[in-house]
């Protein structure tokens, strides 16, 4: 009988270290502003999970993908807004669809789980980058003027829509990496109007919400500063300002910070990086290529990391450290893109038909729901590129999660930023479970080294048996007064 109850204690043990994430090792950072932004992006999720997406917590089980991420730290949800992402048939253009209603949707669940809400106003119908900027389809042929009383309407309907759905907006971007244009406008002049007009209509909803800009490759330093300058010219009213910081095509980290203390010098702002992303491995997953992929931006003097999500986590923190350092405590914090733009169904491990008949069913999920980066019926908006290029998802391998919706340790990062131990995580592995009784056991017979923070979870100053007692009460889910599972 013992034998039998010690081979079962054996088979669960490793079933639990079989199940159990790989350690992560993140050293913390001492922010200067306590309510650093530790957020993400995951504008694509609805459309995922209407793909029949499953997102999972790191012990397996099912779970809300808003309540996993603010579990792991992040603190803060990004979502993109287009005017209407939609052709005459009410057939998406993909890239999550994302219009105001599915940024209610997404507010919401955020709120629902402790999380602000930063609402990106692209001011346009799909995509808008440094080289699109196109106006939103009902707002073709608008005069500037006309354009400065519609987009001030949109803006503070919009809002008021999100917030009414029950979300909890902090802060409104003012376009997308508007280096080059906003809502169709491209001259100096015209720009500033509509960044004028758009803000006031958010000052007029809430006074204490931020306002954000965005820009774009800030390894042009000069071109960032004169930026800071053009709005400071044109007397523009905005608290934040915004980079995008991709490292494999944006320059060293230390310029990064330059860039950002300028306006925080100069002009008081605050800053902060509004995209990043960094890939945890170089296999695709969904059949459509990733931005980042063997002879594809894998290589360059600013990937300072390995594409592991170790590596992963190591670029979030020197982001976020990055920020952290701006000048006059001014760096507001860090949002990651998509961190959970994953696969609608793994091709990594097939070859083939059965490769191929994954493949068409993924481009089938994409075209019904949204859930790549761009369906066909966006050639009518952008005859160019996502007309041409759609598909699926090109950063399936820069998310937080892998091809099966599970968490890559590398999540953890949002929250070991700020705290490196776990009370009642022993051995260091994240998770607080039954490993870390034994590994007490195992140390108060010398056979093992422990975080000693971690495991003296009564903080009586010692690790001792009964410290291992309290964790197995924990597993046991017997009530116990330790603030187990807590950071130290
Ligand atoms: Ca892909």
């Amino acid at each position: 009988m013992k034998k039998l109850v010690s081979i079962i204690i054996s088979a669960v043990l490793t079933l639990a270290f079989m199940i159990s994430p790989e350690a992560l090792k993140v050293d913390k950072i001492n922010f200067n502003n306590p309510d650093f932004i530790r957020g993400m992006d995951i504008s694509s999720v609805i459309s995922l999970e209407n793909s029949g997406v499953k997102f999972y917590d790191a012990k397996g089980n099912e779970a809300d993908i808003f309540k996993t991420l603010s579990e792991n730290g992040v603190n803060y949800i990004r979502v993109r807004v287009w005017n209407n992402p939609f052709d005459k048939d009410g057939n998406g253009y993909g890239g999550g669809n994302n219009d105001v209603n599915t940024a209610c949707k997404i507010g919401k669940r955020a709120a629902d789980n402790n999380m602000k809400l930063l609402v990106d106003f692209h001011y346009s119908d799909f995509w808008a980058d440094p080289s699109k900027q196109k106006a939103p389809k009902s707002w073709e042929g608008l005069t500037v003027e006309n354009k400065e009383i519609i987009i001030a309407e949109y803006t503070e309907n919009s809002l008021n829509e999100i917030k009414n759905a029950g979300a909890d907006i902090g802060m409104v971007q003012i376009g997308n990496e508007t280096n080059g244009g906003l809502a169709g406008e491209y001259s100096e002049e015209n720009k500033a109007k509509l960044f004028k007009a758009a803000g006031e209509a958010v000052r007029e909803f809430n006074s204490e919400v931020k306002i954000a800009v965005h820009f774009t490759n800030p390894e042009n330093t000069e071109t960032m500063k004169y930026f800071a300058d053009y709005l400071n010219n044109y007397e523009v009213d905005y608290d934040v300002f915004a980079v995008s910081y991709y490292p494999y095509w944006h320059g060293s980290l230390s310029n990064l910070t330059e860039v950002l203390s300028y306006p925080a010098e100069k002009y008081g702002k605050y800053a902060m990086v509004a995209e990043t992303s960094y890939a945890n491995t170089l296999t695709d997953t969904d059949g459509h290529p990733n931005t980042v992929s063997e002879y594809s931006n894998n290589s360059g003097d600013n990937l300072l990391w390995d594409f592991t999500p170790q590596g992963q986590a190591d670029e979030v923190r020197a982001v976020m450290n990055a920020v952290n350092n701006v000048k006059n405590n001014k760096g507001l914090g860090v949002f990651y893109w998509e961190g959970a733009w994953i696969s609608v169904g793994d091709t990594s491990t097939l070859s083939g038909t059965q490769y191929t008949e994954r493949l068409n069913a993924n481009k089938k999920l994409w075209e019904s729901f949204g859930s790549g980066w761009a369906c066909s019926y966006s050639v009518e908006y952008d005859a160019d590129d996502a007309g041409k290029y759609y598909g699926g998802s090109a950063v399936d391998n820069q998310a937080f999660f892998n091809a099966q919706g599970k968490p890559l340790p590398s999540l953890k990062v949002f929250k070991y930023v700020y705290s490196d131990v776990l009370r009642g995580d022993s051995n260091d592995d994240g998770e607080v479970d039954i490993l870390d009784a034994t590994a007490i056991q195992k140390h108060a017979a010398k056979l093992k080294d422990i975080n000693e923070t971690a495991a003296d979870v009564n903080g009586d100053g010692a690790v001792t048996i009964t410290d291992a007692t309290i964790i197995q009460k924990y597993i046991a889910k017997i009530e116990v007064e330790c603030n187990i599972n807590q950071l130290v």
